[in-house]
């Protein structure tokens, strides 16, 4: 049955219309939880983006024109309204994501907290005055939107991924046009009425839903686009690349990780279980910076697996909109199919589960939370993304060797361990090849801190003062004959 939801808008939200494929296709929308059709959206293509691109364009030089400070007083009001209707933004994320409500709403608050902190980095976007090596010239360095933006986002974060994006480009004094994920559209398109009633002209802002390759091709061939920013996987990152060189358009690319964590024997193991828990099973183990190898020091290996599988086994799993639910449902069932594949191969290469380790008897896309133990490097989830509720647990007896394991991946996104020796807390912090670390903490994401990775798992911050940076070109001006 079809149900419309508090901001659930079916349309497109191009040049501050809400507009219909140009074909009147649709796409089907289904909660994860119950498998109901939550509702369709648009399916656009090629030709629809190119309008939006050309709205983004034309809103450019007014939107860019105001002062920063006028974009600083529009951005806080996006960021109260978002905060008044964390309620209703939150159902709506946990009816078309299953993550729970709790989770939800936190992630719209933390929406609400990534405008608001680009409302305040948009009056300091600061240049310079060099010294010049001429008598009578002055260099000035000066700082410009890049332009229009195409942002590109994920399911697993549906409202977030849009406030890191759409926060930095419009403080910075850029427009936008994004693309939903086909699973969780509606919170993108949310974000139009957002915009709307924080009174966002026209243009500046435009979503839409629809082809990745056709709304995606055209993002990345149309030369009026100067800038493309990406949360997904690393394969699609790479072709995007690939695409924006025709137009050598600027690029931030948040993609996969494969992140490590770390409990040395020294460690305190009920503070590394804690953090282990919300690293690894937030979001139903489905964010690119969850765990997917836990490497445990020998000494502490089995008291840290005991009271791990006893947490595991604790956790509530429901639909995310049931009081108390902690682990929602899979986003679909290609997901669940990845997790079991990670298992079977696992068991098949000697591991043994320690608790979970099947559908949940829920039915759907619900997995039990599994914990596997005498893992190795050659088993598939050593190498692969798992993006599910799986604990896979390694051993390890030195420090070297679990900096060789860790850093034993292209990946290097967020990287965790725990320890209660200050050097080895150095040492091990220098020698992770990864953009993030956290040393004896599991939950290490906020507005304030720059988030990203190294090797594939992508270039370019989100987030804190390096965030707004990606949406800024640098001018040189020299004024001579002084
Ligand atoms: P995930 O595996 O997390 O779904 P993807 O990289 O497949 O990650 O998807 C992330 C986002 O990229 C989604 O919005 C998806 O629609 C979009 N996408 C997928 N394929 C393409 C493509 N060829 N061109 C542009 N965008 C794409």
């Amino acid at each position: 049955m079809t149900r419309t939801l508090a901001f659930q808008h079916e349309a497109a939200y191009v040049d501050g219309q809400w507009i219909g494929a140009d074909d009147d296709k649709t796409l089907t929308v289904r909660d994860p939880a119950t498998g109901e059709t939550l509702g369709t959206v648009p399916a656009c293509g090629k030709a629809e983006t190119a309008r939006a691109i050309a709205a983004a364009e034309a809103a450019l030089p007014a939107w860019r024109a105001r002062t920063a400070k006028d974009r600083a007083q529009i951005l806080h009001r996006l960021a109260n309204i978002i905060e008044q209707n964390a309620d209703a933004l939150g159902t709506l994320l946990t009816r078309e994501q299953g993550k729970s409500l709790a989770e939800a709403k936190g992630e719209v608050n933390f929406s609400a907290a990534y405008v608001r902190w680009f409302a305040e980095e948009a009056q300091r976007i600061y240049g310079d005055v060099i010294p010049s090596p001429w008598a009578g010239r002055r260099i000035l360095v000066t700082k410009e939107p890049v332009g229009v933006v195409g942002a590109i986002t994920p399911w697993n974060f549906p409202s977030s991924m849009i406030a890191r994006k759409l926060g930095p480009a419009l403080a910075a004094g850029c427009t936008i046009v994004i693309k939903p994920a086909s699973q969780t559209p509606y919170s993108g398109l949310a974000w139009g009425e957002l915009c709307e009633q924080a009174g966002i002209p026209a243009g500046v802002v435009n979503v839409l839903t629809g082809s990745a390759s056709a709304i995606g091709g055209e993002l990345m061939d149309n030369p009026a686009v100067r800038k493309i920013t990406f949360t997904g996987s690393t394969p699609i990152g790479k072709k995007l690349v690939e695409q924006s060189a025709k137009t050598l358009k600027k690029v931030s690319m948040e993609l996969g990780g494969n992140a490590p964590f770390i409990v040395f024997d020294d460690a305190d193991v009920d503070r590394a279980v804690e953090g282990a828990l919300i690293a690894k099973y937030r979001n139903s183990g489905q964010t690119c910076v969850c765990t997917n190898r836990f490497l445990v020091q020998a000494g502490i290996h089995d008291s840290f697996v005991a009271k791990l599988a006893a947490a595991s086994e604790a956790l509530k799993v429901g639909n995310g909109l049931e009081p108390g639910v902690q682990q929602g449902p899979l986003i679909d069932e290609k997901a669940v199919e990845k997790v079991e594949e990670h298992i079977k191969d696992a068991l098949g290469k000697g591991a043994k589960i320690v608790t979970g380790g099947h559908r949940h008897r829920l039915g759907g896309s619900f997995f039990e939370p599994t914990v596997l133990t005498g893992m190795t490097p050659d088993m598939l989830v050593a190498r692969d993304e798992t993006f599910g509720p799986l604990s896979p647990v390694f051993k390890f007896d030195t420090e070297d060797q679990a900096v060789r394991m860790a850093n034993d991946t292209e990946f290097g996104l967020a990287s965790y361990f725990y320890t209660r020796d200050l050097a080895r807390a150095f040492r091990v912090a220098e020698n992770l090849k990864y953009g993030m670390v956290g040393i004896n903490e599991g939950l290490i994401t906020t507005e304030v801190a720059p988030f990203g990775g190294v090797k594939e798992s992508g270039m370019g911050k989100e987030g804190s003062k390096y965030g707004i940076e990606d949406y800024l070109d640098v001018k040189y001006v020299c004024v001579g004959g002084l």
